[in-house]
């Protein structure tokens, strides 16, 4: 598991403000404005040589992003047996029925950090909770989850990770603005 990332001097001129980030076990939520540096952030985890990962044991990090979930392009990323299977499938379904075939496919162990751009990309309200009930489920088997997400599905009862302070205020904010304006008018009554 993930506890700390510092960030190497590439890094940090693409990611605000911070230079060092924490992490919790379970769900954890990346949230900024586009161009804030989430998904620099979950890049540098994966593959970055310079940054500096503290870990609690040694962790293998599995990465997805919506290029990778293309249904046209599964050919790219995914190999051997598994690989196979995904690829034949994904040749007739969305998006969202490949990443969880992928998902399905890892056999993900215990301390194993699963780190996800964007899952909501191109699914709709249902899809999106099936990858909410995924990730918790990881999350319940002992894997870290660090997602990046503009979708307010993902935030709830997760460690939350702002990358542009005040940005979960501004959301609430303007999802409260949007919910009431939507609610039908209250009918009068007739005595
Ligand atoms: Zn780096």
């Amino acid at each position: 598991m993930l506890t700390c990332l510092a960030l190497c001097f590439h890094h940090k001129r693409f990611i605000s403000r911070r230079k060092r980030f924490c992490f919790q076990s379970g769900l954890n939520v990346l949230i900024g404005p586009n161009g804030s540096g989430k998904s620099s952030l979950l890049k540098a985890i994966h593959r970055c040589k310079d940054c500096d990962r503290q870990e609690g044991a040694p962790t293998t990090y599995h990465y997805f992003n919506s290029e990778e979930m293309n249904p046209h392009k599964t050919h790219r990323y995914f190999k051997g047996f598994a690989g196979s299977v995904i690829r034949a499938r994904s040749l007739f379904s969305s998006h969202g029925e490949t990443l969880r075939d992928v998902l399905k496919s890892y056999r993900p162990q215990r301390g194993d950090c699963f780190l996800l751009d964007e899952p909501e990309v191109g699914h709709d309200l249902s899809w999106i909770l099936k990858i909410r009930r995924g990730l918790d489920e990881l999350a319940r088997s002992g894997c870290q989850v660090i997602v990046a997400s503009h979708h307010p599905v993902f935030w709830a009862k997760a460690s939350v990770i702002e990358l542009k302070r005040g940005y979960l205020q501004r959301s609430c904010k303007l999802m409260h603005r949007v919910t009431a304006c939507q609610l039908p008018r209250k009918q009068k009554t007739a005595k």
